[in-house]
């Protein structure tokens, strides 16, 4: 059921609230074949709701068997202490199936229709033009609303692994009806939506080579009268367009706002890759869209104060070596050191500061670490991200650290996380979901865009048993680079 449209024109488009935005909007919402967005702006203890959606098409189809994922097949990561024998691979025990679940979290294979981030990866942005209007920007400015900042948040998620290379045409290309004859909107009639497709790959086929490209981002004029921001979104295609020799298989749309929501291409790219949506569509379309994850990933919300990549996510992407993922197997206690998921090769505290208009320099930070900020003061990135307890066939808990690093520079509140992951859930139906250590209170009120969950984390010195689970975490110090030693007892 689509949710109805607030008014336009909120706080958020006001100097103050833009200052706000990078850290006090709240984004995503759900998916049908669509997925739709909720953004609500705190302002000085206010709550609005602006909605919009992004989307994501889907395209069951497209689901097939891939390859198998070979690099799971590792052995037990040298920072274990206790575990049984660190000769057996990981695999067998904290692998989940992929399942039927669109944007399945199960890692066992990888689904070939989607391109996997483990090379450089080209994306040509190509900017659209309306007969009705003239554009009121240029392509090279619009191409700045999101790059280099989504290709630096895929660097530094990845540790360098993946390097996403914009391509952004430099002119215009003018669509052959009015952008009020699509009508683009958040339901985007699927008729409408295709003859709009349609008519961008013919227009631009004359000057692009489609061959050329792994990811193709349609970006049209904010300006001209027909375009919704609340449209944009990921488009599977149900039949490939051929272009050039090449099946484009998903293009995303892009009408965003000159400037945009931050790192709304990054969220749109990381469908791009079968990464699903990890936010909670209320069923009334009224309540809290962040229930979920809250903060703790992109996939969540675009807003979050620590939005880099879930472990399991990188895990899933190929984006952490073997050796980098530990599963505990009990019963018994497992010892193991953590380093924070945001730590990698070049990542400083300070890294992501720009993004954020505050808290310049990585310093100050709530928490409870103390460790200096700086790169040398987390590791150098390769050592274990990722703990993996196996709760059922479809179902995992994942455990990890949270620090002032790389693209959690902003973080609330710093520890160790722990997380459920479920395989057969659906893009938009929780296929992962953060589990509170403090659910009796909240933090970061006016910047988290769900405060429950900003203290999710299990903090230093302190000993969490996850609810419904024979599992203890047990977060014992931090080593003088500034990785976590956390013990984790099972059953
Ligand atoms: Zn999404």
């Amino acid at each position: 059921m689509p949710r109805p449209l607030p008014r336009k024109g909120s706080a958020r488009r006001t100097g103050r609230a833009r200052r706000l935005l990078p850290r006090a909007v709240r984004i995503p919402a759900t998916a049908s074949e669509a997925v739709r967005t909720a953004r609500t702006v705190r302002v000085r203890g206010r709550t609005r709701r602006a909605v919009r959606r992004l989307a994501d098409g889907r395209l069951p189809s497209l689901r097939g068997t891939g390859a198998v994922f070979t690099s799971l097949t590792a052995v037990a990561a040298t920072s274990l202490v206790a575990v049984p024998s660190v000769a057996v691979p990981l695999s067998a025990a904290c692998v989940l199936r992929r399942t039927d679940a669109h944007h399945s979290e199960g890692i066992d294979t990888w689904n070939r229709s989607y391109p996997r981030p483990t090379r450089a990866l080209d994306a040509v942005l190509v900017f659209l033009s309306f007969p009705d209007a003239a554009p009121l920007t240029t392509p090279a400015e619009l191409a700045s609303d999101h790059f280099p900042a989504t290709s630096s948040f895929f660097e530094r998620a990845s540790y360098g692994r993946f390097t996403l290379r914009a391509h952004p045409r430099p002119e215009w290309i003018e669509m052959p009806r009015p952008s009020t004859a699509y009508a683009i909107e958040r339901d985007w009639d699927t008729a409408q939506r295709a003859a709009y497709l349609r008519d961008a790959m013919a227009a631009a086929d004359a000057r692009i080579d489609f061959s050329r490209y792994d990811i193709v981002y349609f970006v049209a004029d904010p300006d001209a009268p027909g375009v919704d921001s609340d449209a944009t979104k990921v488009v599977n295609l149900d039949r490939p367009l051929r272009a050039d020799g090449t099946a484009v298989r998903r293009i995303v749309t892009v009408f965003e706002k000159h400037p945009p929501d931050r790192l709304v291409l990054a969220h749109e790219t990381g469908h791009v890759f079968d990464l699903p949506d990890l936010y909670h569509r209320p069923a009334d379309g009224r309540g809290d869209w962040d229930t979920h994850v809250g903060d703790w990933d992109l996939m969540g919300s675009q807003f979050g104060l620590a939005p880099d990549l879930f472990g399991w996510h990188k895990w899933k992407l190929g984006w952490l070596g073997s050796r980098q993922v530990a599963c505990v197997r009990g019963p018994g206690t497992t010892r193991l050191t953590l380093e924070s998921l945001g730590a990698g090769a070049g990542a400083s505290a300070g890294a992501g500061a720009g993004w954020h208009g505050r808290r310049d320099g990585g310093t100050g930070w709530g928490g409870d670490g103390g460790a200096a900020a700086g790169a040398e003061a987390f590791g150098p990135g390769g050592g274990t991200k990722l703990a993996v307890v196996r709760t059922g066939r479809d179902s995992a808990l994942g455990f990890e650290a949270r620090g002032a690093v790389g693209n959690d520079v902003s973080v609330c509140a710093q520890g160790i996380l722990v997380y459920r992951i479920r395989g057969e859930a659906e893009s938009g139906e929780g296929p992962i979901e953060v589990v509170d250590a403090h659910p009796r209170t909240e933090a970061c009120w006016e910047e988290s865009v769900y405060p429950p969950l900003a203290d999710a984390p299990v903090a230093l010195g302190e000993t969490f048993t996850v609810p419904g689970e024979d599992v203890r975490v047990e977060v014992e110090g931090r080593t003088a680079s500034g990785a976590w030693t956390v013990r984790i007892v099972t059953g």
